[in-house]
């Protein structure tokens, strides 16, 4: 049998799930469900440290091992970093389940230096609110933002990396253009994703083997 992806979500962000579903079928050959959750599983206001971890977060769903499941999620997510003793933003986590969120995806690559300088130029002069549009019109080629039509796109390759992730242990390429590169600046997250929205030739190889090796699971 083909695997299933369940895709658990209480993001509030416009997702587009049959543009997501046809992504996983076409390159994984995998079928996907989508479970709106009506009650948020992600109980947290501020951030939410290192979610795999807390298996209680995820007792109220329940999971089967033939799944791969992931949560999308609109609260902020974070795992705590021995090396710096700092809580880093995380666009995605992985773990059983995978744990991806959308105002992530908005937070924490960051974004270009240009842009914070604008935005600290205008909050010293108190005129960040009146500038703020202005501004974030100007980089819009260069960040993700909240409610934006780019986070359907985006999404595919946080899922996809999810997948690599239980599948075969490494959720990340080194490519610049892998949808599988792990993105720490926006612009990096918008070429891989958008502008390329493509996987490397050894990751385009790997997917074909995915594919197959399922047809092969199959059989025996
Ligand atoms: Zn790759």
């Amino acid at each position: 049998m083909a695997k299933t992806i369940c895709l658990y979500v209480e993001s509030k962000e416009k997702i587009d799930f049959k543009k997501i579903s046809s992504f996983v079928e076409d390159y994984f050959g995998f079928a996907s469900k989508v479970k709106k959750l009506k009650e948020a599983i992600v109980q947290t206001k501020g951030l939410l440290y290192d979610p795999v971890g807390s298996e209680r977060l995820f007792e109220n769903i329940k999971f089967k091992r033939s799944d791969i499941d992931i949560l999308i999620t609109d609260k902020l997510i974070a795992t705590y970093e021995e090396s710096d003793r700092r809580l880093h933003l995380r666009a995605a986590i992985f773990g059983f389940p995978s744990v991806t969120s959308t105002s992530c995806i908005v937070e924490a690559p960051a974004k270009p230096k240009e842009y914070y300088l604008a935005k600290q130029k205008y909050s010293l002069l108190k005129a960040w609110e009146l500038k703020e549009k202005e501004v974030k019109q100007k980089f819009k080629d260069s960040f993700i933002d909240y409610h934006d039509p780019r986070l359907t796109e985006v999404l595919k390759g946080y899922i996809a990396q999810a997948i690599f992730f239980e599948l075969v242990g490494n959720p990340f390429c080194g490519n610049k253009s892998c949808r599988l590169f792990n993105a720490h600046w926006q612009e990096d997250l918008i070429r891989a994703q958008i502008k390329s929205g493509k996987f490397c030739k050894r990751h385009s190889l790997e997917l074909l083997k995915i594919k197959e090796g399922d047809c092969h699971e199959r059989k025996s």
